[in-house]
């Protein structure tokens, strides 16, 4: 710990973004209006917190829609899912609420729109993951998982003529860059997806770590270990500068050690982490000496996503309002 006054360099933007905001918002509003219980397929949003708080008031997580009681009511998770999942919950005569996040549901759009062209899609991304899974779901027939840089000299495609890359929307921006440099060099026909597929969240945030880390002598970032771009975000810290990185799921695993002899904290959170957790933290640094707090904003977003139309439609004809708790509702179209 420090002797003399720290510092903590606090990221913005930091924490929810657009989509995790929304498919908070969409079981709270959920549960509010039917009441419980609400089934949710898989975590909504993947923040240990978050769910944890959610199921306290009502909402049961399950892995698959078959533990779903048939004729009951779902909510499918800001991460997207497959056509497949779609179909079993018909099947069940299950009344879903989709809370894909618009940008997810962009990815799909493209993937089934290059897969009707019978183009071969390049899906660069974390095998298993909810999102990967969704999208690849979309044209099992014409997607090729890769995993990253490492993994492009075991693509195989049948027309390399006939190829473009997609991405999941929460990668590392240059890691995916090179991965892409990689494949280009085997593939030079390959296309670009057409328009970002890493989505503005997750960059703005890897934009401002990257900014601060030069100065960090140890970078924390609060967010589950599932989180896909909160643990991008350790990553960008230390390629870019932080002496030391660490994750943590809330102020409690902090590690006084880690701050001997630093003067400089980093701190940032993933999209899915709750602002009081950022606080938590912050008040537990104070503690051990880091009460100078400066924030370091590299852009402002003001993205806001209308509830899922699902929601939106009975909350309407119920006469209760279907609108977000600020003034603007922005749609995502899909593409
Ligand atoms: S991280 Fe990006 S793609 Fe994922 S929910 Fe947030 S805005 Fe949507």
């Amino acid at each position: 710990m420090t002797s003399s006054p720290g510092r903590i360099l606090l990221a913005a933007p930091r924490g929810y973004c657009a989509g995790v905001d929304r498919a908070v918002e969409a079981v709270e509003r959920a549960l509010e209006h039917y009441g419980a219980p609400v089934y949710v397929r898989k975590e909504i949003v993947h923040n240990t917190f978050v769910v944890e708080s959610l199921s306290a008031r009502g909402a049961v997580f399950v892995s698959e829609t078959d533990e779903v009681p048939v004729g009951e009511r779902v909510i499918f998770s800001a991460h997207g899912v497959s056509p497949a999942v779609h179909a079993e919950a018909a099947q069940r005569h299950l009344d879903t609420i989709d809370a894909t996040c618009p940008l997810v549901t962009k990815v799909h759009k493209e993937a089934v729109r290059f897969a009707a062209r019978d183009i071969e899609i390049l899906l660069i991304g974390h095998e298993g993951h909810e999102e990967v899974e969704g999208t690849a779901g979309e044209a099992p027939d014409h997607v090729h998982l890769v995993t990253g840089p490492d993994a492009v000299d075991d693509v195989t495609v049948r027309d390399p003529e006939k190829l473009v890359w997609l991405s999941q929307t929460t990668l590392s921006v240059d890691e995916t860059m090179e991965t892409v440099r990689r494949l280009r060099e085997r593939f030079p026909k390959l296309a670009d997806p057409p328009s970002d597929d890493i989505c503005y969240a997750t960059q703005n945030r890897q934009v401002a770590v990257k900014k601060i880390a030069p100065d960090a002598d140890v970078f924390i970032v609060v967010g589950s270990a599932n989180s896909s771009n909160s643990v991008r975000l350790v990553e960008v810290a230390l390629e870019s500068g932080a002496r030391a990185a660490h994750r943590v799921d809330t102020a409690a695993e902090l590690d006084p050690a880690w701050f001997d002899g630093a003067g400089t904290v980093g701190l940032s959170s993933g999209a899915s982490v709750p602002e009081i957790l950022v606080r938590d933290v912050i008040a537990r640094l104070g503690e051990w000496g880091f009460g100078d707090v400066q924030e370091v904003r590299t852009a402002t977003e003001d993205l806001i996503f209308s509830l899922p139309r699902e929601l939106r439609a009975e909350l309407k004809s119920a006469g209760q309002s279907h609108t977000r708790g600020r003034s603007t509702s922005l749609d995502v179209a899909p593409h």
